[in-house]
């Protein structure tokens, strides 16, 4: 991209513009994921929705590619592609909660983190994942799922509305009300729709609650899973609990003496009143499958519950990670977790089971884009090391991995689980029969596919 143009675009828009020129390029490039190294012509940190509509503009009448960043968290590093545009949100950090009716108004470009810590202040929160550092964006416009899942649904069950710039530069706001084609695909249609400015949420009273870890030696993983398969989907709402092969990290709260073991294990969060009492009495049945080797279980502010697992995953590592959805755990399926909690290549890489049931259940099938009403688990094998010289060996555990469980799973995974080079077939997996549907609004809001670094949905 010539120096004109560079300049034509700083001009247009009252966010920074930066070129591999500029002495901030590398840093202002740099995605959650080590692993993905590209170089995009420029990179357009929008202040605003004008500006995103000025950006989106500008690459379309330039021919250029273009591409999205929101948290920058994508496991196959959606948002960055070389020699492209890239809409850069993270100057959209911004959080409005109204209390008066329960809800938020959040910048596209915010952080997990950014709403719960505001949301908290008044006593709320919405369902998201499992870290501070996620972006919204993402995350949401996937689907969501995370510690509150169980008590409040998805996140997008709690969307009430979304700011959006289609792919001709245009501004809607789209709901149950307006463009109600559009607020159904952006509810689990991924990033294939425009870019979300603004995002509005429903939030739910969640002030302390019940953050509990339970391990097991790896010996016992029959036994749990087979425990955890009927006690979860039985438990009340009110209780979530992912279940994880893992090492245990070495530093607090786990004890010196199981640190670098290879455990699986259980983190939990109870939304009901935390009280030692109660929680005493919640976790009880975590020795019914085997005597753990560690458990924990403390009341906590849910923001930093959500925040725990940050220092442990900094920006930086070799990510690569691959999901399916299940519907149960079958005796076979056990078998291979048993067998690739023996050979887990690192201390980081893990294999997450996140419960997908509950109040997510309530919605009907066709009520968003989001495909797997009928899947209790969401699962993802990531196989994580801070040395890129092990970016192939983990990369070799995860497709290994997930190969061996998928015969035992729905067929499709949670397309924010989805790597960037498991082809078009996965994608179809992912939206099932909601995909002639979210073609068919794509024709309407991006009949050119200018929105295309995502898992994508052509146009029909
Ligand atoms: P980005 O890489 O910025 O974007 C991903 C895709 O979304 C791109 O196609 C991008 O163009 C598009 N996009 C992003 N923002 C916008 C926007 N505002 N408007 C339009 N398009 C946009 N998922 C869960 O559901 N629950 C979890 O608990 C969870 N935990 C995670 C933990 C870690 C450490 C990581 C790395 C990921 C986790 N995820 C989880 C997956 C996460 O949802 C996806 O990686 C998601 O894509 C992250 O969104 P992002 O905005 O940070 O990513």
């Amino acid at each position: 991209m010539g120096g004109t143009a560079v300049e034509t675009l700083r001009e247009a828009l009252r966010g920074e513009v930066i070129g591999p020129q500029d002495a901030e390029y590398d840093e202002a490039r740099a995605i959650y994921n080590a692993m993905i190294d590209r170089r995009p012509a420029v990179i357009a940190r929008c202040a605003d929705s004008t500006d995103v509509r000025a950006a989106v503009r500008f690459a379309r009448d330039s021919g250029m590619d273009l591409t999205v960043r929101g948290g920058g968290h994508s496991g196959g590093g959606l948002c960055l592609a070389d020699g492209a545009l890239m809409v850069d949100l993270s100057a959209l950090r911004w959080v409005r909660v109204a209390p008066q009716d329960r809800s938020a108004r959040v910048g596209g470009g915010s952080r997990l983190g950014d709403l719960d810590h505001e949301a908290h202040g008044f006593g709320l929160a919405t369902p998201a994942g499992i870290m501070s550092t996620t972006g919204v964006g993402g995350l949401t416009l996937g689907g969501g799922h995370g510690h509150l899942t169980r008590a409040y649904g998805l996140t997008v069950d709690n969307l009430l509305g979304a700011d959006v710039v289609l792919a001709d530069g245009s501004f809607v706001s789209a709901s149950a009300e307006e463009h109600p084609d559009l607020f159904w695909a952006l509810r689990g249609g991924g990033g294939n729709y425009g870019v979300v400015t603004s995002f509005t949420y429903a939030l739910h009273p969640v002030d302390a609650v019940g953050l509990a870890v339970t391990l097991w030696e790896p010996e016992h993983i029959g036994a749990v899973l087979r425990w955890y398969r009927e006690f979860l989907p039985a438990a009340p709402e009110e209780l979530n609990g992912f279940f994880a092969v893992l090492v245990v990290p070495p530093g607090p709260p786990f004890p010196e003496e199981i640190h670098g073991k290879k455990m699986c294990g259980v983190v939990w969060c109870f939304t009901g009143t935390p009280d030692e009492e109660r929680l005493a009495e919640v976790f009880a049945p975590v020795a019914e499958p085997a005597p753990p080797a560690f458990h924990f279980a403390t009341p906590m502010p849910y923001p930093a519950v959500q925040s725990m697992f940050d220092e442990l995953m900094p920006k930086g590592l070799q990510w690569y990670w691959r999901g399916d959805f299940f519907d149960r755990i079958t005796d076979d399926a056990i078998d291979v977790h048993r067998t690739f909690l023996e050979n887990i290549p690192t201390e980081l890489s893990t294999m997450h089971l996140y419960p997908v049931d509950g109040a997510a259940h309530r919605p009907g099938p066709v009520d968003s884009a989001w495909a797997y009403r009928d899947a209790v688990w969401s699962g993802v094998v990531a196989g994580i090391s801070p040395e890129p010289a092990e970016a192939d060996l983990v990369r070799k555990w995860a497709v290994d991995y997930w190969a061996a469980l998928h015969p035992h799973s729905m067929g499709g995974g949670y397309v924010n689980f989805l790597g960037a080079d498991e082809g078009q077939e996965r994608v179809r997996a992912t939206y099932r029969g909601h995909y002639d549907r979210l073609a068919e609004v794509k024709k309407t809001y991006d009949p050119d596919n200018v929105f295309h670094h995502n898992q994508n949905i052509a146009p029909s």
